[in-house]
């Protein structure tokens, strides 16, 4: 099956199987999750299931068909994302290449872009033909929260009289963005974060990252696997320091925290700025394990930074309190503001600010 190259979600898996054996598939689905969790692979690997050759397999990966698919050169399936509108041929063949390639770090080289209409446009005149392979079509639309309000309408209309034998697949990582009556004729498939253990095996297996390096990123990586790529390309241990660097500074009550966020700020770089983010929640998700299993010889097994054990002794030892859920959260929090592009001097001076009244000093770390 071709769901056997989407790194866990096996509810998911479970109901397009189902689905698939009883010759039940709904018409259209929406996959909702987080980032970068496999919505993407798992629709390319419905795509393959739909239009295998082979019968009985439900993508048996290397019948013409589930080449085609992989590689997003199937003249059955349309893989439609947010882009400038005027794309052309070249660069929006680079990007399905990139999919092709890695199903679960789709190029994003735009800010902030759109489903172009022309496009939602486009798959209406393509369903008013026959398929041309005869197994039906499949439209995957990525991030359909993208769609602005034309665009959504001209979709909704396609739902409402759905084209014969093709199936629509919506990837979104946020349900309340999109129309409800789009959602409301989709099936919802529910995809969730990956587990670190899930990661760190995918990162061994298909990335042949070695064990101990593979088991560090996958605990930065937030249940992310498209985030575990991006650490792959990054010297961790350089943005590791400069983001505790970040954190001390942070939390120090005689900075200027005003110039200290505005010289962040002119770094202008938010994927950076996220990253270090990224980084700190690992260091309050061990601070926590240290503080509560403090005794228990478990708790090394438990820890994101376990290289890094004396200087996260050395910083829970530091304060008398610290209060876990405030300073998590205000980095969530900050992290959320950034995706909706908030000024990002101001999100960090918010964000120091909150850092520095979860946490209640001893002395200076
Ligand atoms: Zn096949």
């Amino acid at each position: 099956m071709a769901f056997d190259l989407v790194i866990g979600q096996e509810g998911p898996k479970r109901v397009l199987e189902r689905a698939l054996q009883r010759g039940r598939l709904a018409h259209a689905y929406l996959f909702l999750g987080p980032d970068g969790v496999g919505k993407e692979a798992m629709a390319l690997a419905l795509a393959q299931a739909i239009l295998c050759h082979t019968p009985g397999a439900w993508g048996c990966g290397t019948c013409p068909n589930c080449r085609k698919v992989a590689t997003l050169n199937h003249v059955d399936v349309r893989f439609v994302f947010p882009a400038p509108p005027k794309l052309d041929v070249d660069r929006e063949r680079e990007i399905l290449d990139s999919v092709a390639r890695e199903p679960y770090a789709r190029l994003r080289p735009w800010a902030n872009p759109v489903i172009p209409i022309e496009r939602i446009r486009a798959l209406r005149y393509d369903s008013s033909m026959k398929s041309f392979e005869g197994r039906g079509r499949v439209v995957i639309i990525a991030e359909a929260e993208a769609m602005r309000a034309e665009a959504a309408n001209a979709l909704l209309k396609l739902l409402e009289e759905p084209p014969p034998a093709t199936t629509f697949i919506l990837t979104t990582t946020m349900v309340q963005a999109l129309l409800p009556t789009i959602v409301s004729r989709c099936q919802l498939v529910r995809f969730s974060l990956l587990t670190p253990q899930q990661i760190q095996a995918a990162l061994v297996e298909r990335r042949q990252v070695p064990v101990e390096q593979a088991r560090l990123i996958a605990g930065m990586a937030c249940g992310s696997y498209r985030k575990a790529i991006e650490w792959l390309d990054q010297d961790l241990n350089r943005r590791r320091d400069e983001a505790i660097e970040l954190l001390r500074v942070a939390i120090r009550a005689d900075h200027d925290h005003v110039l200290q966020a505005e010289q962040l700020r002119q770094l202008g770089d938010k994927a950076l700025v996220k990253e270090y983010l990224r980084v700190l929640l690992g260091v309050f998700h061990d601070a926590l394990v240290l503080t509560t299993l403090e005794q228990d010889p478990q708790a090394a097994g438990l820890l994101v930074n376990f290289d890094r054990l004396d200087w996260l002794k050395k910083f829970v030892g530091a304060f008398e309190h610290i209060d876990f859920d405030a300073a998590t959260g205000a980095i969530e929090e900050a992290m959320a503001r950034i995706d909706r592009n908030l000024e990002l001097s101001l999100v960090l001076i918010v964000l120091f600010q909150h850092l520095r009244s979860a946490l209640r000093r001893k002395r200076n770390v």
